[in-house]
């Protein structure tokens, strides 16, 4: 491997050797290129005029169906066997016995490595099989280094350097051209032959110790100690880590002249490609688990400490993660996030919403495609990511950047325009925010205050729960940044999704359904008070809304209230000036305040419908679970009439009635609302642009009237969203 040859010479060089050492007539490399075809690339022993020529398809002949498959054939009477082909011009005929090995790398197929001879009868035996898959490792690391590629025909690629597009799910509008950078950046792995077995085992031993150990006092730990999902994927960690199958494979790997780090990513890089084939979700989850115990594991044998990539044009790619990890990477490096898994109302997505980076998610495969430094586009307006794209694409996605930023300059001269519709209603654009990185947004989108201020997303940042020095800090901080724009603050929403780490929580069959939010404030006071408290005392002389989130029930309205009116009573008694003005407001997310709105609306100053919660509870779709997230749409007629409602009864009672669930930051959507009679929403900050361009086109009363016709059709079911579009369309109402 070391001696200094042309890319070909080295591969003529390594099957001889390989045939010499295997003491096998034949021995030849298949590489696997972009069109999903296996070239042979290198043969000892077949007719060498075949090298580049002799083709097979993935799938095709014995050397194909171990690239589809990703598994080894060892066979005695190979010509027998339902999946031969012959290849006249290599003269294979007369080979009984073949051994046929994947050249893996991560997972993924690059090529298989064959051994033949003439002899039937014969079959390789278990070690011979396994050490010649370790050679096969060698190989992909060969492939994966480039300098094949000149080797074939002009023009053919190799399929690990294919360009590949995947659909994901858009989750944060923008585009972003880079550079991958894996989240958890695969540990790479150089040294990968042994010099001394015994050694080497021992260090395996060692690190495996020390990885157990590491997962033992992870579930010791008081946090997580009895966290319902969190402790279930540290068993299983822990399971896994004393897994003596995995374990023994490790060995051998080892007994087999590799070093512990190269038999750790050869057997993961076996159990991928076998399991990747695999559908059931549970299987796949579990894969997941046993590729971060091996990346630790690697650590751990390097002495990383999985640290990340410095560059400038960073797109993350990771299967998740969580909001504060996305914090962890300075943002003017971020040019994109891609996630295998994430949901609009992640809390990661929302973070990096707030920090305006475009944001794929559901994008299958991602990651095992991707290597560091790979260039990659993410779309967050469609969703898709183009990895490793053509000349082509790439350009096309940087004139759709300049063509976007030139829209971005549109949206940036409307931002003092008054929102205002054709025909004259004053629409009230407010944005969302949770942290302090959000507050320079609300200039330049000119937003006309926050309507929602996420508490607990200082909450969920911190790795300890945040002083009540350090809530005020923050609310002063942001009323002091809006000025004379309204501030409305959420109290704390954690629970369901939104779990702290140092709050022990018990397990929870359903969690969106759980101790959460107010039930969870209400039980528990003392967090609650802390926080109003906080909140009166930022307040101080101005004026500030606060507003609760899950309200049930009319009586927690009357209980937070009292609340509210001893932090109070409890700050004039130290001296404080209360609140100029202090209104209060209950967020309605859940179905059951739908029909007790006229009591409802007489308790408050305000209401403000999280559209998030009251669908995924109106439809009884977990909002976080990609598999129905998307079922159901937010602009079906019953939807609609559930949230038009709400409207109603905010005009009878005279009680300002917003929306601050994503919807209202999608301009269909947002079109929708206003024709329901809603005066004010409140979205992500980039979203405020959009929005405007398409209300300052639009005659609400016409929409009103023409939507009303539809929704009160008792015959009228399913989607609105044709009616919608056709309407926008009609009227050149941008959406
Ligand atoms: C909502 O549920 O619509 C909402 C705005 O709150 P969150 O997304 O934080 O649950
Ligand atoms: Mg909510």
């Amino acid at each position: 491997m070391i001696e200094p040859l042309e890319p070909q010479a080295r591969l003529d060089q390594i099957v001889k050797l390989i045939a010499k050492h295997m003491e096998t007539e034949v021995c030849s490399l298949y590489v696997l290129r972009a069109d999903g075809v296996l070239e042979l690339y290198a043969t000892e022993g077949l007719n060498p005029g075949s090298v580049h020529l002799a083709q097979l398809r993935l799938g095709e002949g014995l050397v194909g169906t171990i690239a589809a498959t990703a598994r080894p054939l060892n066979l005695s009477d190979a010509q027998n066997h339902p999946a031969f082909t012959y290849l006249p011009e290599t003269g294979e005929e007369i080979y009984a016995t073949f051994l046929g090995v994947p050249v893996l790398r991560a997972g993924r197929t690059l090529g298989v490595l064959v051994v033949q001879n003439k002899a039937a009868g014969r079959v390789y035996p278990e070690e011979e099989s396994e050490a010649f898959e370790t050679v096969a490792m060698v190989i992909a690391e060969m492939i994966a280094a480039g300098g094949l590629e000149g080797l074939s025909r002009p023009g053919v690629t190799l399929d690990l350097t294919r360009p590949v597009s995947f659909e994901g799910l858009p989750l944060c509008d923008g585009i972003g051209i880079g550079r991958v950078v894996l989240h958890e950046p695969r540990v790479i792995v150089s040294s990968l032959f042994n010099e001394d077995v015994d050694s080497e085992v021992s260090r395996l031993t060692e690190a495996l110790a020390i990885l157990r150990q590491s997962i033992e006092s992870m579930l010791s730990r008081r946090d997580v100690a009895d966290e319902g999902e969190h402790r279930a994927v540290l068993e299983t960690y822990r399971k896994f880590a004393q897994d003596r199958g995995w374990v023994r494979r490790l060995e051998e790997a080892v007994r087999n002249g590799l070093t512990a780090e190269a038999a750790v990513e050869k057997v993961q890089s076996d159990m991928r490609a076998r399991m990747m084939h695999l559908t059931d979700p549970y299987i796949r989850e579990r894969l997941h688990d046993f590729d971060d115990l091996a990346n630790r594991l690697l650590r751990q044998l390097i002495g990383q400490a999985g640290a990340g990539n410095a560059v400038s044009d960073a797109v993350v790619v990771a299967r998740n993660m969580g909001a504060a990890e996305l914090l962890d990477y300075h943002r003017g490096q971020i040019k994109g996030l891609v996630l295998e898994e994430g949901a609009a109302t992640s809390h990661v997505v929302i973070v990096a919403r707030a920090l305006g980076i475009p944001v794929a998610g559901q994008v299958k495969g991602v990651v095992s495609m991707s290597e560091n430094g790979d260039p990659i586009v993410v779309d967050g307006e469609s969703g898709d990511v183009h990895l490793r794209p053509p000349p082509e694409v790439h350009e096309l996605f940087a004139d759709k950047l300049g063509f976007r930023a030139e829209r971005q300059q549109r949206y940036r001269s409307l931002r003092e325009v008054p929102a205002k519709t054709r025909d004259g209603a004053a629409i009230g654009l407010q944005m969302n925010a949770g942290l302090l990185v959000d507050l320079p947004q609300l200039d330049e989108s000119g937003a006309e205050g926050i309507g929602l201020f996420r508490t607990e997303l200082q909450f969920m940042v911190a790795s300890t729960m945040p002083r009540a020095s350090d809530q005020e800090r923050l609310y002063r901080a942001v009323i002091d940044a809006a000025g004379e724009k309204p501030v409305t603050f959420r109290t704390l929403d954690v629970g369901g999704d939104k779990l702290l780490p140092y709050l022990a929580h018990g397990p929870e069959q359903n969690p969106a359904l759980g101790y959460r939010a107010m039930r969870l404030a209400l039980d528990r006071p003392g967090l609650l008070r802390t926080q109003l408290r906080a909140l009166l005392k930022a307040a101080t002389g101005r004026n500030v809304k606060i507003m609760f989130p899950m309200v049930t029930d009319l009586a927690e309205i009357d209980a937070a209230r009292s609340l509210i009116d001893r932090e109070l009573q409890h700050l004039e008694r130290f001296g404080y000036t209360r609140p100029k003005e202090l209104q209060l407001g209950a967020m309605l997310e859940v179905p059951s305040l739908l029909y007790q709105l006229d009591p409802l609306m007489g308790m408050l100053d305000f209401v403000s419908i999280g559209s998030n919660d009251l669908f995924q509870f109106f439809f009884a779709v977990d909002r976080g679970n990609a598999n129905v997230a998307t079922r159901y749409d937010d602009l079906s007629v019953p939807f609609l009439r559930a949230l038009r409602d709400v409207a109603l009864a905010g005009e009878r009672h005279g009680v300002p009635v917003s929306l601050c669930g994503e919807m209202a930051g999608r301009p269909l959507s947002a079109m929708a609302l206003i024709g329901l009679g809603f005066r004010s929403i409140s979205m992500a900050p980039p979203s405020i642009g959009p929005v405007k361009a398409m209300l300052l086109e639009l005659d609400a009363q016409k929409l009103r009237d023409e939507f009303a016709e539809l929704l009160d059709d008792p015959n009228e079911a399913g989607s609105a969203r044709g009616f919608l579009k056709d309407f926008a369309e009609r009227h050149r109402i941008p959406y």
